[in-house]
């Protein structure tokens, strides 16, 4: 699976895209087992480099993808991370694994509550998963070093901006839903300014809303 991501990743580079992804976040994804947060009928798929679905209409991201957002957020080590789109938990863990200490949040109760159960049983303790809308963010745990947003959104939800610590960075698809959206990168200078930079075209399930 991480072979296919360095393959991939040099097809794919350019602009802020890394040719060569961190090899601590490439560390970090073979240490992660996929096929945990994979249901059982698809386990044969759970290291093909491919989005596969989760239940509710949800999916858990192709590993590309994940391995690309998390080398995105530069993260130092033992940083603070907050992660919008829980979904089945392997991103949360895949960030944990390296190190450091995340915040999930995820808005279909029934798989926030399966996702934080799986992340417990298999002893990522420096994750705190709760349900909610994670387009508010988690003002409680804020700011933080990093976020990703792991479903699209139409536009940058201003709390997440204000939940980044200067020298952040946020990374999130935007785009209308059910159609190719950007990739963004959000960098937070020291001086609170925002950076914007759109990456690439990526196909993620919508950012909801409880409201
Ligand atoms: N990061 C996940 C994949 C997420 S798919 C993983 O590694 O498996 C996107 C997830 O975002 C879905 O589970 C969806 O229910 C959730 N979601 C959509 N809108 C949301 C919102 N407003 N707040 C929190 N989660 C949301």
């Amino acid at each position: 699976m991480v072979r296919t991501i360095e393959a991939i990743s040099e097809q794919v580079s350019g602009g802020a895209t890394p040719t060569r992804l961190d090899s601590g976040v490439l560390d970090a994804m073979r240490r992660t087992p996929r096929h945990a947060f994979v249901p059982a009928h698809l386990q044969d798929l759970a290291y093909s480099d491919r989005p596969l679905p989760i239940g509710y209409g949800q999916t858990i991201s192709q590993p590309y993808i994940v391995a690309l957002m998390t080398d995105l957020l530069r993260l130092e080590p033992h940083s603070r991370a907050l992660e919008i789109g829980t979904g089945s938990g392997y991103q949360a863990a895949v960030l944990a694994e390296l190190g450091h200490e995340v915040f999930t949040i995820e808005i279909v109760p029934a798989l926030a509550d399966q996702a934080a159960k799986r992340l417990s049983d298999l002893g990522y303790d420096t994750v705190r998963a709760r349900e909610g809308d994670g387009y508010f963010g988690w003002p409680d745990a804020a700011p933080f070093d990093g976020i990703v947003v792991t479903a699209a959104a139409s536009h940058v939800p201003p709390p997440l901006i204000k939940q980044l610590k200067p020298g952040g960075r946020m990374v999130i698809p935007v785009g209308a839903a059910f159609m190719t959206q950007q990739l963004m990168l959000i960098e937070k200078q020291a001086d609170g300014t925002v950076r914007t930079e759109a990456l690439l075209p990526v196909s993620f399930v919508p950012l909801t809303s409880a409201q």
